[in-house]
């Protein structure tokens, strides 16, 4: 292995990709393009508006909402209402029914309350269906459909410190009240648009591949084949994770199909399995899941288990790094040289994944077009075993960029390096926003004690404390990893801990007669101090190609320091946490 040339090569394909205009690349879908939003799964139904106070509001119907408004069930708050832009919960997997869409990190750890809801997973990587369901199972489980407004957006929320309560507008009209808010928008729920010349003359058919549409395609999300396709000339842009799952299903429905690519993902072996009946009676005593995600995130984040129970692609990444820096002898495990042995574990990797390429893709300029030449976590890594065989198809064509993104979109298809790919339908596999700012993603911006602003709140970056209290927001309880555990490689697991924390610090409170629960300008001071201690995060960085985990390769500037976990690790944290919630002291907060 030439390390230096590895190194010159990695520099050299991510200089190809750079480009001044980062994050502004892409388009805000709104006016002329506002169609691309429009939600193809449920109709729209008529409500009168709302004025009516509950005890527990949260925004967002996903994996957030769900698991916080189990615990708050479970802790005894009997109205919590949960307000959802979608028409159902599931968030992510709510809009997500791309052909293929399935979960990354294993099912037993990865799909909240499983012990809870009694259910158990029917593969190691469950596909969306059956995620969606789950999501459905939750919300009946706990009864949270009951007081739940779907197709609700919210406009704006406010404090109101006569009443002590929050104020809740949305765009159906509602003026509604709380005691208590969370929030749990995502980081990934705003789709968005390739900024590429032309995108608006295209005459053919196309969608986001958050909004798939089968009534064009045929087939279904269950994996019914899209029989529609097969006279058909399809386009798709973009190779990151979801082009990775629905490439095959499309690979194998289109008459023609385009892969537009612009940097390839790695794709490392997949190796689902149905889970059995029988072991899984066997695994499932009581208290197993939380056994599993507590050995999951020490096998994958660090911090020391014997056996590793989930044995998926994260907690093999964690490891094989783990294990190359116990190669050193302890007294060279200085910072520089365990990241150097970081590198040399990822060089093998990445080395190993490109071969896979080669091996699996018949046709050898292909397969060398589909070679990722970049550190394992500079993307996001992928892991499938049918999207690398689809190139062996002779209807489907890789059409590399070579770095530059597609030139022009014209009423009849796309052009790359001066060619024009005319096509029936164009699907936009181009992700979601991140990196834009808070406002801009939630819709509303939050108005807390003295008409103080979140936006101004948070300008120079995120302050909080556990990433859930934010000093002068009482009442208010944000549900998302960073200034948390920050375990990006399970985020569900994020999200029911801080349900959990919520919980237990919103029965405190009433318990106590409290009706204003916040942390103090101290305490959220202390905790920022000290997540600027920690030493960041693995995935991305500034010598990475770009893309959303290092702000498209661009300086983010000072805020961004911020955006970082416990600096001892996830491990650490949920260790941490468990330790403040049994407390009952809950340090850092002022119950009034
Ligand atoms: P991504 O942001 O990862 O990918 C967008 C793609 O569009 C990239 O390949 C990008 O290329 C490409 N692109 C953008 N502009 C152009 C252009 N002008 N010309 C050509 N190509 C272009 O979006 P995804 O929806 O794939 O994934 C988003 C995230 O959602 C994932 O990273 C993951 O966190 C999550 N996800 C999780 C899944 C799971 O857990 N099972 C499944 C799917 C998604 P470039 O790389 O060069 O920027």
């Amino acid at each position: 292995m030439n390390k230096e040339a590895l190194r010159r090569k990695y520099l050299e394909e991510r200089t190809k990709r750079l480009r001044t205009d980062g994050n502004d690349q892409y388009l805000q879908i709104a006016g002329q393009l506002a169609h691309y939003l429009e939600d193809p799964y449920t109709p729209r139904v008529e409500r009168a508006p709302k004025t009516d106070h509950v005890t527990f509001a949260f925004i967002g119907g996903g994996f957030a909402g769900l698991a916080t408004g189990a615990r708050l069930k479970e802790a005894g708050v009997a109205d919590v209402r949960i307000i959802e832009k979608g028409g159902d919960f599931g968030g992510t997997w709510y809009w997500n029914r791309y052909p293929g869409a399935q979960c990354d990190t294993a099912s037993m750890v990865y799909m909240p309350l499983l012990e809870e809801t009694g259910h158990m997973p029917s593969e190691k990587y469950a596909h969306g269906p059956e995620i969606l369901a789950h999501c459905q199972r939750i919300g009946k489980h706990y009864g949270l459909y009951d007081k739940a407004l779907f197709h609700t957006e919210v406009q704006d929320l406010r404090w109101d410190g006569a009443r002590l309560c929050w104020v809740i507008r949305t765009n159906r009209g509602d003026a509604l009240t709380a005691d208590f808010i969370g929030l749990g928008t995502g980081p990934l729920h705003v789709p968005k648009l390739p900024g590429i010349a032309g995108i608006e003359d295209f005459k053919g058919h196309s969608f986001h591949t958050s909004r798939w549409d089968y009534g064009y395609t045929g087939g279904d999300r269950f994996g019914a084949p899209m029989t529609r396709l097969s006279d058909k000339r399809v386009g798709i842009i973009g190779t990151g994770a979801t082009a990775v799952q629905c490439v095959p299903h499309l690979a194998a429905a289109c008459k023609e199909l385009y892969v537009f690519q612009r940097t390839p993902s790695s794709v490392d072996a997949r190796g689902n399995a149905p889970i059995d009946p029988q072991w899984f009676a066997n695994i499932a005593t009581a208290g197993w899941q939380q056994r599993w995600l507590e050995n999951f995130t020490a096998n994958q984040a660090g911090g020391g288990a014997d056996v590793d129970l989930v044995q998926d692609g994260w907690t093999e990444l964690g490891k094989r790094i783990r294990e190359k820096i116990q190669t050193l002898p302890k007294e060279q495990r200085t910072l520089d040289n365990m990241r150097l042995a970081f590198e040399d574990a990822d060089f093998e990797k990445m080395e190993a994944i490109r071969m896979r390429a080669e091996a699996i893709v018949r046709d050898y300029a292909t397969a060398q077009k589909l070679k990722a030449w970049y550190r394992q976590l500079c993307k996001r890594p992928c892991f499938h075993d049918a999207y690398l065989q689809a190139f062996n198809a002779a209807s489907t064509h890789l059409i590399d960029t070579d770095g530059k993104g597609v030139e022009r979109i014209t009423a009849a298809g796309v052009v790359v390096a001066g060619r024009e790919y005319p096509l029936d339908c164009l699907i936009y596999a181009s992700g979601f926003e991140v990196g834009t700012a808070y406002v801009r993603r939630a819709g509303f911006d939050l108005i807390g004690e003295n008409g103080r602003h979140l936006s101004q709140h948070w300008a120079a970056g995120m302050r909080s404390k556990h990433g859930i209290h934010v000093h002068g927001f009482p009442n208010a309880f944000f549900v998302q990893p960073t200034q948390g555990a920050n375990l990006i490689s399970n985020v569900p697991h994020n999200l029911t801990d801080s349900g959990l924390t919520i919980a237990t610090v919103v029965a405190a409170a009433r318990e106590r007669g409290a009706q204003i629960v916040g942390v103090s300008a101290a305490a959220e001071d202390a905790w920022v101090q000290l997540m600027l201690t920690s030493v960041g995060r693995m995935a991305g960085g500034p010598d990475c190609t770009p893309g959303y985990y290092n702000n498209e390769g661009r300086d983010p500037g000072p805020a961004a320091r911020l955006n970082v976990g416990y600096p001892e690790g996830a491990k650490a944290y949920f260790t941490y946490i468990d330790e403040w919630r049994k407390s009952g002291t809950f340090d850092g907060l002022e119950f009034r």
